[in-house]
């Protein structure tokens, strides 16, 4: 991270790291808290729920999964610092209903599909603009952020390319002064393109297997 960091120039700046512990036990991710995780991943609720009461000593759980509404209760309960995958609006009102109830808001970030691959979750970047402007219409939502799955390929370039369009579409927004709506985090990178996400400005990267080893 930190030579990514300074082949930009970017040193001094803060990078999240969020440890992705999807498929690996309570006490496999106990031990990678011990040894110095402080940002849990997991990408599935069902999965969190069982493994994130039994373990202590982090700072934060963020999800990063696909969110299903029928699932939003179960997930509000874990409380997640953080939900990167914000991608229907039919999610989010679901999700701002429930935190209505609960008296609470949450910080979320919108996924954002920049590969082209119809295969992944996101909106199109195309739909960004009208996306944005319905959002705000959901006061318990506090949207921080964008985040994308780096395209799945072994073509450097490409990928680069998918987290640059990301960026653009970060600072147009950042400009944009929409209620509810503060351009802080851009989570992208994972085990196998985090060097580049951080050289094309990531400020939070989703690591599992370079950390936790094969699932
Ligand atoms: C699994 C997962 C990661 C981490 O992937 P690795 O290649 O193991 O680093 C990051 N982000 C999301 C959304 C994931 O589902």
């Amino acid at each position: 991270m930190d030579k990514a960091l300074s082949k930009v120039g970017r040193t001094g700046d803060h990078v999240k790291l969020v440890v992705v512990t999807k498929k690996h036990s309570a006490e496999e991710i106990q031990s990678a808290i011990n040894e110095g995780a402080e940002i849990i991943g997991e990408n599935q609720i069902q999965e969190a729920s069982s493994k994130i009461p039994q373990i202590n000593g982090f700072k934060e759980f963020h999800f990063i999964g696909h969110l299903q509404s029928n699932k939003i209760k179960k997930l509000l309960q874990l409380k997640p610092a953080l939900i990167h995958s914000i991608d229907k609006i039919s999610t989010a009102e679901k999700l701002n209903e429930e935190l209505e109830k609960n008296d609470s808001v949450q910080e979320i970030l919108i996924q954002i599909n920049t590969s082209d691959e119809s295969s992944k979750f996101g909106i199109d970047p195309k739909q960004c603009d009208s996306f944005f402007n319905e959002i705000t219409r959901f006061p318990r939502l506090q949207v921080r952020g964008l985040m994308t799955i780096g395209k799945n390929t072994d073509n450097e370039s490409e990928i680069r390319n998918g987290f640059r369009k990301l960026k653009t579409i970060f600072d147009s927004l950042k400009h944009k002064e929409l209620s509810n709506v503060s351009m802080k985090y851009l989570s992208m990178g994972m085990s196998d393109d985090f060097e580049i996400a951080i050289e094309e400005g990531a400020n939070i990267i989703r690591v599992g297997s370079a950390i936790m080893g094969l699932r």
